[in-house]
């Protein structure tokens, strides 16, 4: 039977990160990858302009020092997120605006939202929906644009949020300015060669121990260590680390059976849903007369676009849509969907919108082996207290973005939570 010290599940930023520390521990790990390729919930293609373009997590941000520091051992550099004009709020019927009375509007209901963050603790907020904390909200078009910018953050319809999942995600991100924000904030830069590529650069590095179309399908635990099961023959190992989602990671069968507070974990959470799409052209020119490559929309089906354009070209803009919106598009075809996009990309950045040299798309609530995205979120009653439930089970760890006490479901959690996982493992082997 194959062997090693620690087998690692999952060739997502937690796992690289977790057999990348434990290797330069001196400590033999194999890393077991369900999915043909690594990098999990980041994944970088090509443009036809020879851009990298990542249809997954993308943005690095001021103070995600991991990241930073893997990037720059990787040989990439961060570029800055392009902030051009104001971005604009559209509503359908009447156009592109400014609309700073909603945008206000917005500001002050997340400012009293942060403010009260201490009142909504426990239980109550576990209950409470974010969709039925904003009908409280004052002003329906603040209303909406609340909707908007709160699914956009979390990948999630606000009634399949609780607030208290809300609260948590914004005091792991360092507050809501933070959260939301370009310069100083979560999507300050971009990774020039996409976050995928970065994975791949991290296995490459690894090699052999990484092994691909190679899911774990059952752990047990015995006197001789740890066997985990997999399609292509067993891997026995004196530890485990489980770092694919903790929804997905419930479809390991474990003997003998995760205690009841880890299945908990696993059973009593949802990956987000999300669509993303890149829309590639010779330049961003979008900004020509100072415009901004960044919108925001009340209504329609597409609720926000970004522009992600790398220095000197060319020009890249990004979709996001979550939640239902997304499961709507799920239902066309492919040629249809793009179409709906561009139509309102072009709609608000005009015709040269419509015909990009290159587009790209994904929906990850259709990856079987990540399930959705940015993260795995607890029902709404369900307890917030993910971390709580990642304690190891004897020789079994846990990692993964959701696991992290701070950058909860950002590239950054991912990335610390497999270090941290790594030193706890490597203390108990040596
Ligand atoms: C559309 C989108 C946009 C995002 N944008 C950003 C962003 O801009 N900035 C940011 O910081 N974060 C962003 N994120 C979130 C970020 O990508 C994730 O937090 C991060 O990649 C999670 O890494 P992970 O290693 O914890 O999990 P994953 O990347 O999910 O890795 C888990 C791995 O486990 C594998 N696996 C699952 N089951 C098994 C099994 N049984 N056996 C073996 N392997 C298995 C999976 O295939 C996967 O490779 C985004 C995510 C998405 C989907």
């Amino acid at each position: 039977m194959e062997q090693t010290e620690v087998a690692v599940i999952g060739a997502g930023f937690a796992g690289l990160a977790a057999a990348r520390e434990l290797q330069s521990r001196g400590i033999d790990v194999v890393v077991l990858e369900a999915a043909d390729r690594v990098g999990g919930r980041a994944l970088t293609v090509r443009s036809a302009a020879g851009s990298p373009v990542d249809l997954g997590g993308q943005w690095v941000g001021h103070d995600h020092a991991r990241m930073t520091t893997l990037a720059a051992e990787s040989g990439m550099t961060l570029l800055p997120t392009p902030v051009g004009g104001p971005a604009l709020v559209v509503e359908q019927g009447r156009g592109a605006r400014r609309m700073p009375l909603t945008i206000a509007g917005v500001g002050l209901a997340l400012l009293r939202l942060e403010l009260s963050a201490r009142t909504f603790a426990g239980a109550r907020a576990e209950r409470v929906t974010v969709a039925e904390w904003v009908d409280r909200i004052p002003g329906d078009r603040v209303r909406r644009l609340l909707e908007v910018v709160l699914s956009e953050a979390f990948a999630a319809d606000l009634d399949q949020l609780s607030l208290r999942t809300l609260i948590t995600g914004i005091r792991s991100a360092g507050g809501l300015r933070v959260m939301l924000g370009t310069a100083g904030g979560a999507q300050q830069s971009l990774l020039s060669g996409g976050a995928g590529a970065l994975a791949e650069v991290l296995a490459a590095k690894l090699a052999p121990a990484v092994r691909l179309s190679r899911p774990a399908t059952a752990i047990a635990c015995t006197a001789e260590g740890v066997i985990i099961e997999t399609p292509a023959g067993p891997l026995r190992a004196a530890r485990v680390i489980v770092t694919a989602p903790p929804p997905i990671a419930a479809a390991i069968r474990h003997d003998p059976p995760l205690p009841a507070k880890q299945r908990r974990a696993q059973r009593d959470t949802v990956m987000g849903t999300i669509y993303k799409a890149v829309a590639v052209y010779d330049t961003p020119f979008w900004r020509a007369g100072g415009g901004s490559g960044e919108m925001l929309t009340l209504d329609g089906p597409v609720p926000a676009c970004f522009d992600i354009s790398p220095p000197g070209g060319p020009g890249q803009l990004c979709v996001l849509i979550p939640g239902r919106r997304a499961l709507a598009l799920d239902r066309l075809d492919p040629d249809e969907r793009r179409e709906v996009v561009l139509t309102v990309l072009a709609r608000h950045f005009g015709r040269a919108a419509a015909n990009p040299l290159s587009w790209h798309e994904k929906s990850w609530h259709l990856d079987p082996q990540v399930g959705g995205g940015y993260s795995a979120l607890p029902k709404p009653g369900a307890p917030a207290a993910l971390i709580d439930a990642t304690t190891p089970v004897g020789p079994i760890h846990f990692a993964g973005t959701e696991t992290a006490p701070r950058w909860t479901g950002y590239l950054e959690g991912a990335v610390r939570s497999g270090e941290h996982v790594a030193a706890t493992v490597a203390a108990g082997l040596r």
